[in-house]
């Protein structure tokens, strides 16, 4: 009887420090997209993936995991390595949605390496690799910035200054919430440019959600450009 009672305390045990381990180990994600115009504008000069010219569209920088404090984890399991083979099905949506512009000119691989490594390696203990990758496509296909933008009267190179307020709010009502926040490039002529959208997301990564902390980012002015990304001028051919 005795070494019943002790066998089951042993189990309970064993169970609790699993649900320690396996439990989250975060309090949201950020979302991030990139405008390739602002990117190109900010090096200077970007490098077109091998698989040719991204859309004229945001493509995804990075799914984020962050604490409600406003820190973050990262690198947090260098055993867990990325591996391409697992997620083979989703490689045409991410060349199309999670372009790298970095140079010299890639085929994403090293991108998305980073960015699992850095950050996916974080929710691991919520999303596997594919689930990872496939949950960012995802909530790609839900933010249609672009989309949202347009909506609102804000379209890429329409040669007008825009306030902060009027594309946070283009974004804020097509999601349906109230806070997120935008990160701005300034180009060569001192002009504030639209570059990154900052989303929060569950720990799911299926709902935005408003955000509990907002990221430091570059500060934004209120007179914002929204450029271009069909100009070839500056990028470097490889
Ligand atoms: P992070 O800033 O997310 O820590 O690092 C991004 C890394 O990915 C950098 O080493 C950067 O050079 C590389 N990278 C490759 N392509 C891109 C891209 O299109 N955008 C950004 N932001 N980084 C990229
Ligand atoms: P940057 O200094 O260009 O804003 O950020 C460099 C890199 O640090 C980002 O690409 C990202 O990998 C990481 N990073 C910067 N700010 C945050 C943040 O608020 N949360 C998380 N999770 N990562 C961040």
């Amino acid at each position: 009887m005795k070494s019943n009672s002790s066998i089951l305390i042993k189990l309970l045990v064993l169970q609790c420090l699993a649900v320690v381990c396996l439990s989250q180990s975060f309090d949201f994600f950020y979302f991030v997209q990139q405008w390739p115009g602002s990117y190109c504008d900010t090096r200077q000069s970007c490098c077109y993936p091998e698989t040719g010219k991204p859309d004229e569209d945001f493509g995804i920088h990075g799914l984020w995991p962050n604490y409600n404090d406003g820190t973050y984890p990262s690198s947090c399991d260098r055993s867990n390595s990325f591996d391409e083979s697992k997620i083979s099905d989703l490689l045409s949506r991410l060349e199309k949605d999670w372009p790298t512009l970095a140079c010299p000119s890639g085929d994403g691989i090293k991108f998305w390496g980073h960015e699992w490594s850095k950050h996916g390696t974080c929710s691991e203990s919520l999303l596997d690799q594919y689930s990872y990758f496939q949950k960012a496509l995802d909530l790609k296909a839900k933010a249609n910035l672009l989309q949202a933008l347009q909506t609102a009267g804000i379209r890429p190179a329409d040669g007008k200054y825009h306030s902060l307020e009027s594309i946070k709010e283009a974004i804020e009502q097509a999601l349906g919430v109230t806070t997120i926040f935008i990160d701005c490039n300034v180009d060569t002529r001192g002009n504030h440019q639209i570059y990154q959208v900052y989303l929060c997301v569950d720990t799911s990564a299926s709902n935005f959600i408003e955000c509990p902390v907002l990221p430091h980012g570059r500060p934004c002015g209120n007179k914002i450009e929204f450029p271009s990304f069909s100009s070839d001028s500056n990028h470097d051919e490889l």
